[in-house]
């Protein structure tokens, strides 16, 4: 017997979204239920059963004693027979990680309202999605990539779905409302785009056009003679499900679908070809978590096999799921046309600089960035850019050294498209295939894997980028590719080392760069700057004061730090990370062309 779900949205007004859970063969030793801590894609726990306001169990109408294990479990007095917990789930996180819900729109993961059965991880659940009650709602569809249940909802309709497990369960995200919904068909395989918030004279159709032409270009990449879309083993199509705000950014991958944020104004507007830089970032964002489809959602690091989903998950691998994604994302935007050669060369450079910037590149390894993603990466302090590095940025740029090297070595003949491959073919294709026993990939069979493809030694090299922290030697690797690398001058004005934000019209201190001026004379986060050399800095005059003077000039900063005046002498330097400019060479570059993929089209 199936474990029966149901959602509804009880009162948007209030957030509150009412689940039941309804086991038909409790444990008779008592059952026990757990809500996850964390959602993966996103490595930092979350504990969202903070959110679970009141919470009760029932047997046929009789009420059951309910015991609270931990801070996410419960168990269940024994029972014989149907046993449901009911709960109702506050819902106002307004991000793609957990659930939202007003009088607008609803959105969840699993992993934030959808109890799991303790050893019942594997049986199959119905889930039933209730429509909010009343008219205001009568309009109101739904998108998930779950399948509707034989006899159940009908398509992006309320009703009855099913999935095969809990895994599956806490999966497929789910957007209710009135959004705006395109479709297209990439290699054959229909995938949705749906659009939720206000956003005037949305061009859908460039939209899908260009969606169109990414995912195709990823589903080549790894299914070259098939080009068979990864979700077709279990699901009939893909969903790109967007929420729409002034200001947001993010994404979270999942087997056959992606929940996303982005900016009202880096949308298309109809009528308007032109391609904004916003635009840009969007199409890296959804080409970003299409390719997680792949990498990480079925080949996957031994360590999320399965997911532990009750605390932190450790694996040093995290710079091969997301920054060879992050590789990944802005290549084939190049590779479909969607961005030109010239306009991917400044997003390398974009990349390389922020890396350079912080010299905690020069202290944390990609592989320990990893690890601590969950109390580092995921919990920046302001001491950040100093101490860690993103797997993310270093990441896509030990992914761009290891393609460019075995280019390089083997004339073209392998590239890390290759490598890719054949992660998918030993690891990924049939992790979900009825009865295929997965257990992920270790680091040493990344490892192995490289050498085996590519036909060359490249353990050193692999174990230099992902576990040390010297500088990359990008230069004669963009060189055999055509692409010119030149060190900016330090600019001849001064800087000061560090990051500031405006607070109500003062400027304040976020940031204190290793190795800048501000650093060796105090200056440190949190601190309000006053004066530069006597002179007010007002909102957004500190580059214009500073302009004025050379590297070497004595000055004196003012500063109030918790309210006390301080003077700070200070020696005025350059600023403390070298940045790079990279501009393609003239003329036809072969390598490059197969590199980008020019030579297609
Ligand atoms: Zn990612």
């Amino acid at each position: 017997m199936p474990i029966r779900y149901a959602i509804a949205p009880l009162q948007p007004e209030a957030h509150l979204f009412a689940v039941t859970v309804t086991v038909s063969a409790p444990d008779p030793a008592g059952q026990r239920f757990t809500l996850p801590a964390w959602i993966p894609g996103s490595y930092m726990v979350r504990d969202f059963a903070r959110h679970i306001v009141r919470i009760r169990a029932d047997a046929g109408g009789v009420a059951v004693p309910l015991t609270k294990l931990d801070k996410q479990s419960w168990q269940a007095a024994p029972v014989e027979g149907p046993l449901t917990i009911s709960y109702e789930v506050y819902a106002w996180d307004l991000s793609v990680r957990a659930a939202h819900l007003d009088t607008t729109h609803g959105f969840f993961n699993g992993s934030s309202v959808f109890l799991c059965v303790e050893g019942q991880e594997d049986q199959p659940c119905l889930v039933d999605i209730h429509a909010p009650e009343g008219d205001d709602y009568a309009d109101w569809r739904v998108a998930t990539a779950m399948r509707e249940a034989r006899g159940g909802a009908k398509r992006y309709g309320f009703g009855l779905y099913e999935v095969a497990d809990y895994d599956e369960l806490v999966d497929h995200p789910v957007e209710m409302g009135t959004f705006a919904l395109a479709s297209f068909t990439a290699c054959g395989a229909k995938h949705d785009v749906v659009f939720t918030g206000r956003v005037p004279n949305l061009d859908l159709p460039r939209i899908t056009r260009d969606l169109k032409r990414i995912c195709e270009a990823q589903i080549r990449l790894f299914e070259p003679r098939s080009a068979r879309a990864p979700f077709l083993d279990s699901h009939r199509r893909y969903v790109f499900m967007t929420m729409v705000t002034t200001d947001g950014y993010g994404g979270l991958e999942h087997r056959a679908s992606t929940a996303l944020m982005c900016a009202r104004g880096d949308l298309p507007v109809t009528g308007n070809s032109d391609t904004s830089e916003g635009y840009r970032t969007f199409l890296g964002l959804c080409s970003h978590e299409y390719f997680h489809t792949w990498n990480v959602k079925r080949i996957k690091p031994a360590a999320f096999v399965p997911y532990r989903l009750a605390q932190e998950t450790y694996t040093p691998l995290l710079w091969l799921f997301e920054g060879f994604t992050s590789y990944y994302d802005d290549l084939m935007l190049v590779r479909s046309g969607c961005i030109t050669e010239a306009q991917y060369v400044e997003l390398l450079a974009k990349a390389w600089n922020g890396v350079l910037r912080g010299s905690g590149r020069l202290k944390q390894s990609v592989a320990d960035s990893s690890f601590d993603a969950w109390t580092k990466y995921y919990r920046q302090d302001e001491n950040a850019p100093n101490a860690i590095v993103s797997y993310y940025a270093k990441g896509s740029l030990v992914a761009l050294v290891l393609d460019l090297t075995i280019r390089g070595k083997t004339g073209s003949k392998r590239t890390l498209d290759d490598v890719m491959r054949a992660l998918w073919q030993r690891y990924g294709r049939d992790f979900y295939a009825p009865g295929a026993r997965q257990r992920g990939v270790t680091e040493a069979e990344v490892h192995a894997l490289f050498d085996e493809v590519s036909g060359l030694r490249l353990g050193n090299l692999l174990r230099a980028l992902t576990e040390g922290t010297g500088e990359l030697a990008l230069a004669p690797l963009f060189k055999s590719v055509g692409i010119h690398v030149a060190a900016q001058k330090p600019a001849k004005t001064a800087a000061l080392g560090i990051k500031t934000r405006t607070e109500d019209g003062w400027t304040k201190v976020n940031q204190v760069l290793d190795g800048g001026a501000a650093q060796a004379a105090g200056v440190s986060a949190g601190d309000h700057l006053v004066a530069l050399d006597g002179l007010r800095i007002g909102s957004g005059q500190l580059d214009k004061l500073l302009a004025r003077y050379r590297q070497g000039d004595s000055v004196e900063l003012h500063v109030f730090r918790r309210d006390e005046l301080m003077a700070l002498p200070l020696t005025l330097a350059r600023e403390p990370a070298t940045q790079m400019t990279l501009k393609l060479e003239e003329g036809r570059h072969p390598a490059r062309g197969r590199w980008l993929g020019s030579g297609r089209h």
